[in-house]
């Protein structure tokens, strides 16, 4: 057990059980938010409870096995190590309205996009909720730059590890730890849709992306596995369902691959079938990734799908691709040092 896993009132539990006054839960947490590396930091504990934490709940931050910073535009990528061995991978994006932290929420991904480099090992495990908090947190302290939105847009899928990751927002959002706001946050998902209505019952703040990537049925199924246990219609009706309960607008992403789903009559349907929700595109130009044989689609076809959709109201940004120079994309990081190793 990690000790920054739990909230601080489970904190205040267990040093209660160990006949410690209440006030150190606040002064524990908050250390530990900080990012300590080691009790040994806590000036204000008595060295006795710090050597008892120690022994019982060692901190273990991850290590930094690769750092890749682009000379283009500043993105930061960190290939961190795990205790038990495993790696994932962080990326650090200086936007104008702050700097965001893409984190991972499992170690691989079981979910099998034809595209994405994160699935290609298949799954290995789930992250504890405080392995992805220190991706924040040793982010923000390698960096020195201070660490304002998160996307779990990283390795895994977010919704297949839920109630970790809800336990992760919580912690982050807390005031005593980075205290980093939900509507500062994005969860993105492949589409599991009973865990979409899941989310939708704790009404929370946070942005749902929902990697769509195609107008129907017949396109999707052969990117995307997902789509035959819960296909393209039951996924808009989930979509529709979460507006419904969260009145926050859903963002769709939607990665461009040549020839796949790139059309105009693509886009077409997709207004069509979106028809009354209210929706943002994030269309991003697929990230080629070595081991598949879909490709990007044309800058051109970018533009026009981008017109097609504004022209019927539906807002749509083509995603800037950052850190091109150091395959700062999904899982691509990981992928070459397991392979080198
Ligand atoms: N499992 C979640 C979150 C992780 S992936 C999900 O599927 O949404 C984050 C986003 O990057 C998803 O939209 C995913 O489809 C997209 N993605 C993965 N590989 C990509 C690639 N090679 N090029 C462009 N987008 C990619």
């Amino acid at each position: 057990m990690n000790l920054k896993s739990l909230t601080q009132p489970e904190i205040a539990q267990l040093l209660k059980d160990m006949q410690q006054p209440s006030f150190r839960a606040k002064q524990l947490y908050t250390w530990l938010h900080k990012g300590v590396r080691s009790y040994d930091e806590m000036a204000n504990i008595p060295k006795p409870l710090r050597q008892q934490l120690q022994e019982k709940y060692p901190i273990c931050p991850p290590e930094v096995v690769r750092k890749q910073e682009s000379k283009k535009d500043g993105t930061i990528k960190y290939l961190w190590k795990l205790s038990d061995g495993n790696c994932v991978e962080t990326v650090l994006m200086r936007y104008h309205y702050g700097n965001t932290v893409c984190i991972s929420t499992e170690v691989g991904c079981a979910m099998g996009c034809a595209f994405c480099a994160s699935t290609l090992g298949g799954l290995v495990r789930r992250l504890e909720p405080f392995e992805m908090l220190d991706q924040v947190l040793f982010t923000q302290i390698d960096s020195g730059l201070p660490v304002s939105h998160i996307v779990l847009m990283g390795i895994g899928e977010p919704l297949d590890n839920f109630d970790n990751v809800m336990r992760f927002l919580e912690l982050v959002n807390s005031a005593d730890g980075m205290n980093i706001s939900m509507r500062h946050i994005s969860l993105s998902t492949c589409g599991l849709v009973p865990k979409i209505d899941q989310l939708a019952e704790k009404k929370l703040q946070l942005t749902l992306s929902v990697s769509l990537h195609a107008p129907n049925d017949a396109i999707r199924n052969t990117i995307m596995p997902v789509n035959k246990a819960y296909p393209s219609q039951e996924l808009i009706d989930a979509c529709r369902r979460y507006y419904d309960a969260t009145k926050r607008r859903i963002s769709f992403e939607y990665a461009m691959i040549d020839g796949v789903n790139d059309s105009k009559e693509n886009a077409q349907e997709l207004i069509r079938r979106l028809k009354g929700l209210p929706a943002h595109f994030n269309l991003i130009p697929l990230n080629h990734v070595e081991e598949s044989p879909h490709k990007p689609s044309s800058r051109k076809a970018v533009e026009a799908f981008q017109k097609t959709l504004e022209a019927a109201g539906i807002t749509a940004t083509v995603r800037r691709t950052l850190g091109g120079d150091i395959d700062a994309s999904c899982g691509q990081l990981r992928r070459k040092y397991t392979k080198e190793s």
